[in-house]
């Protein structure tokens, strides 16, 4: 029995992750939860499996939680919550789907406390990868890649890192890929939230609407696999089929497909090296007729070379784009800003904005201060133009 905690238990990765436990109820137990403010849904999977350790954003939910379920259980609030929950002595497994900069919290933890940590957040590996990964080799844990194109790039590159030259993830290209210029100026939030192949928040949508989301992919598959950025590519791939490929030293290439559900990269991260058995609906090639590649258009969608030049410049400018970018889409979303004004904005917070500092000498609370300060930098940036 492999003892669980779902960070963000109240997600798409969160419910991804309750629908294994419930088809494999004598592999797993869920022994922590937690999210921010969905309360209500919260509550119903801590009484459906009793969970006994939980955690909430705001002191005064966690009171009124504990004292409305129908058996006893340990209900944290904050971000000592998520520590707590992340270090208890019998969790194996840490399932990190909050989205957000928060998940560097359980991720870090976890980590220092030896536990595996499936890893949905790619926020945490970019601000922070050279962290995470000295909090695995002192404490023993270890992080196994959720993002669909990271475990697929884990399954291939599995066994034969040195034969491997070049990393591909693919990205679907988001639902304006085909449009023209003029078209692109007119997309709405409404428009930018409707992901063709997957099903995801507001903001990661946006993100893969502008390439973004792949950009920090880059930056997460640098910073999991140690490999140098200028040998990871990403191909646009509209029928989300293929999701990782590795190109081989005799000039082989691997390739890993399937359909686009994220239960499949949940599972395996939490029995690897086993795979379970998992019956989805089937991967029908004859059906789907062709798969398409194409190479990004970076003229047009200008946010994924932003992320390859911070990919190289390295240190706090990884964090510098994932923080201004979450304000930036915020006042998207809000209809404050144009679709085409993302990278504008992008562009101007890194020009003005440096820290020398290396990630790796930071404590967890310095980076959070170094993130409220982007973000508050960006919001007044904006504010003035
Ligand atoms: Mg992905």
């Amino acid at each position: 029995m492999q003892s669980l905690v779902i960070f963000g238990a109240t997600g798409s990765i969160g419910s991804s992750t309750l629908d294994l436990v419930r088809k494999y109820p004598d592999k797993f137990r869920i022994l922590g939860i937690s999210a921010r403010k969905n309360i209500a849904p919260l509550k119903e999977i801590a009484e459906e499996f009793k969970v006994p350790y939980l955690a909430v954003e705001r002191e005064e939910d966690a009171k009124r939680l504990a004292s409305s379920l129908s058996y006893k259980a340990c209900v944290e609030s904050g971000e000592e919550g998520l520590r707590r929950l992340a270090e208890l002595e019998e969790a194996q497994t840490l399932v990190v789907g909050i989205s957000g900069i928060k998940g560097l919290i359980p991720a870090y933890y976890g980590l220092l406390a030896g536990k595996r940590v499936a890893l949905a957040n790619k926020e945490s590996l970019v601000v922070a990868g050279s962290l995470l990964k000295k909090a695995a080799k002192n404490g023993g844990g270890e992080i196994i890649p959720v993002d669909s194109e990271h475990s697929a790039l884990f399954q291939l590159i599995c066994g034969r890192k040195e034969e491997v030259e070049e990393l591909y993830l693919t990205a679907s290209g988001g639902p304006f890929y085909f449009c023209s210029e003029k078209e692109l100026s007119r997309v709405t939030p409404e428009m930018a939230v409707k992901h063709p192949n997957w099903k995801m928040g507001a903001k990661i949508s946006v993100d893969s609407a502008t390439l973004m989301n792949k950009g920090f992919e880059v930056i997460e598959a640098m910073e999991l696999f140690n490999f140098p950025v200028d040998k990871i590519k990403v191909l646009v791939h509209p029928q989300s089929i293929v999701h990782g490929l590795v190109k081989l030293r005799d000039g082989s290439v691997l390739a890993h497909l399937s359909v686009p559900d994220m239960r499949l990269a949940i599972l395996y991260a939490l029995t690897y090296p086993e795979r379970y058995p998992l019956e989805l609906s089937p991967l029908d090639l004859a059906r789907i007729g062709k798969l398409e590649f194409f190479s990004p258009d970076t003229k047009k969608f200008p946010c994924l070379e932003i992320a390859y030049e911070v990919a190289h410049e390295g240190g706090l400018k990884p964090l510098i784009l994932e923080a201004a970018d979450e304000v930036v889409v915020e006042f998207f979303l809000q209809g404050k800003i144009r679709f085409l004004q993302i990278p504008y904005f992008l562009k101007k917070v890194l020009e003005k904005l440096e820290f020398k500092e290396r990630v790796e000498n930071l404590s967890i609370s310095q980076i959070l201060e170094y993130h409220r300060e982007v973000r508050k930098f960006t919001e007044e940036l904006i504010c003035s133009q």
